[in-house]
């Protein structure tokens, strides 16, 4: 709607352009895509490249849309994030890693890390440390079993708030990584001031590693980084044996991507980590 002179409000419903309706509507069908139970976990590999063992899995976001098939949690998870939904959707991805995780751990004999994306809406909720209280709790799951993946950015937006609640969860043993490393604007000094268990290496660097002199020489710094401040690195997006090697004449600790696989649902999951084991 829009003023003009003495005339009133006047309406151009075409300046709604095709792209902003189908963002309102993909936003209305977001709100109960939860309820309907449209939304699912895929679960992908990350493995040692010293041991070659699978070491735990990454939670990541699959929505199934009635209508349109599989949405990308690139297209949906910012909307989430500007219109809050992000904090029950969070909120279900946490409970549904951990339970997953803990059936894993138990039942199947499988002990995976189970690694869980985390927004800046979701980490800077004044609750957040008694939520995870609360799903380890109801899952009994180890604290140690949970690793949540952070971004520079978000932890930019409140710097003590986030060195805050980094140290609550340390203290209680989860993992910490910052993921996508090298994309976002932290400053190394803050680097040294997180409790931070790994650097995920971003796959913009990864991609071309073999053949791009620039992006072999970031990532060559990150994990030489990585390796001084004693944290864990690991590559996402390996694509193929060739960034495998060049990984591993860096000492990259560990990987994650296609080359090793795809995200899988769950039971596909399981039955690949039996498969894949050594
Ligand atoms: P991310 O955390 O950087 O996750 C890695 C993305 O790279 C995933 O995309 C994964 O499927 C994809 N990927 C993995 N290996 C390869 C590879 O070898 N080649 C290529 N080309 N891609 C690979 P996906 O699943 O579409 O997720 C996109 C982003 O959505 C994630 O990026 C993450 O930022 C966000 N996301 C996903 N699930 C959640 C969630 O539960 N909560 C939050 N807050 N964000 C999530
Ligand atoms: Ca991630
Ligand atoms: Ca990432
Ligand atoms: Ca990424």
């Amino acid at each position: 709607a829009k003023t003009q002179g003495g005339r009133g409000l006047q309406y151009y419903t075409p300046a709604l352009s095709t792209e902003t309706t189908r963002r309102l509507s993909l936003e209305n069908s977001l709100r109960y895509a939860l309820d309907r139970g449209e939304l699912e976990l895929h679960y992908q590999p990350q493995v040692s490249l010293e041991s070659g063992r699978v070491t735990g899995v990454e939670a990541l976001l699959r929505w199934r849309h009635p209508h349109r098939g599989w949405i990308s949690p690139a297209q949906f998870i910012p909307l989430a994030e500007e219109n809050g939904l992000i904090v029950p959707i969070g909120e279900w991805v946490l409970n549904t890693a951990c339970a997953q995780a803990k059936t894993w751990r138990t039942t199947e004999g499988l002990p995976l890390t189970i690694a869980v994306n985390l927004s800046a809406r979701q980490f800077l909720q004044a609750n957040f440390i008694a939520q995870i209280d609360q799903i380890l709790g109801q899952c009994d799951l180890a604290a140690t079993a949970l690793k949540l993946e952070i971004t520079e950015s978000l932890l930019m937006q409140d710097l003590k708030r986030a060195i805050t609640t980094l140290h609550a969860l340390k203290e209680r043993g989860l993992q910490l990584a910052i993921d996508d490393f090298g994309t976002g604007y932290s400053s190394l000094n803050y680097l040294k001031r997180f409790p931070l268990d790994q650097l995920k290496i971003d796959r913009a660097f990864i991609r071309d590693i073999t053949r791009e002199p620039d992006d072999a020489a970031i990532a060559q710094a990150i994990i030489a980084l990585a390796h001084s401040l004693k944290l864990e690195v690991m590559a996402e997006g390996v694509e193929s044996e060739a960034q495998v090697a060049f990984l591993r004449t860096k000492f990259c600790h560990a990987i994650q991507g296609y080359y090793v696989s795809r995200p899988l649902p769950p039971e596909q999951l399981a039955h690949w980590v039996r498969e894949n084991r050594c």
